[in-house]
């Protein structure tokens, strides 16, 4: 252990590092641009985690049964500088940006303790994760699970089928599009314990829940899942983007009737 710190003591002075956003010597993500990301907040739905004007059950979530996910939360708000070091470590390999960004989850689970006995983080399809060289959530979740001292456990679900991307997706597509993505590895193995899934950035959550659902069938009693990054979702599509005449819209427009395409 001291070996290891002397040498990184050693590494540090010979090549000292520079914030990946400011560039200001020291730490490779500094504390002043850490501190510039907005907490989600207490104002969030209690299942889904999106942020609402008051602590609630937000109306999609009221539309759908609760599912094996007892409720996902975001610590920020996806955006400069946090985004700009996620997609460092993701995209470029800066993987000891790994560490100050668990800090971010740490710090919440502190003074927003989940109840959990263990970590796991989502997994990458194996090919993706080949090519990165790591899977950025399991070097996130290992950083916690060292700072709380909780086991993390790899291997238990996989991600079976690489999905597109989902940035230009709706709330039900993406649903489609992670749908059985996952599974476990050996059904039952995690037996009634609880957990806690971890990831970089969630957006709807779709990923965490299907996630979930193979946690489950791993055996997971409770499942909960903490991202660092809470993204805003692809604002719906506005009546005259789906398809409506000028009339129609002008009517909706006019509240004479709300359009409701069933998302
Ligand atoms: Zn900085
Ligand atoms: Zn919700």
């Amino acid at each position: 252990m001291w070996r290891e710190r002397l040498w990184s003591a050693l590494v540090e002075l010979i090549f000292p590092s520079r914030c990946v956003f400011c560039r200001r010597w020291g730490t490779p993500f500094c504390r002043r641009c850490q501190a510039e990301a907005t907490p989600v907040g207490e104002a969030v739905c209690v299942r889904c985690g999106q942020a609402m004007t008051e602590r609630c059950l937000c109306p999609d979530c009221r539309r759908t049964p609760a599912g094996p996910l007892r409720g996902m939360r975001g610590v920020v708000f996806y955006g400069r500088p946090v985004s700009f070091a996620i997609h460092a470590l993701k995209y470029r390999g800066m993987t000891e940006l790994a560490r100050p960004l668990a800090g971010y989850l740490v710090a919440y689970l502190q003074t927003h303790p989940l109840p959990f006995d263990g970590l796991v983080p989502v997994p990458l399809h194996p090919e993706r994760e080949a090519t990165r060289g790591f899977n950025q959530s399991a070097l996130l979740a290992r950083e916690v699970g060292r700072a709380l001292r909780l086991p993390v456990h790899e291997g238990v679900i996989v991600r079976r089928r690489a999905t597109p991307p989902q940035v230009h997706l709706t709330r039900q597509q993406r649903l489609d599009n992670v749908k059985d993505a996952f599974a476990a590895t050996a059904p039952g193995v995690l037996a009634g314990g609880r957990f806690l899934l971890v990831d970089d950035v969630c957006t709807t959550g779709a990923t965490l829940q299907a996630a979930a659902q193979a946690l489950h069938e791993a055996g997971a009693g409770e499942i909960w899942a903490l991202a660092v990054a809470r993204a805003h979702p692809k604002p719906e599509p506005e009546p005259w983007q789906v398809g409506l005449g000028p009339a129609e819209v002008f009517i909706a427009w006019a509240g004479g009737w709300t359009v409701d395409d069933g998302r």
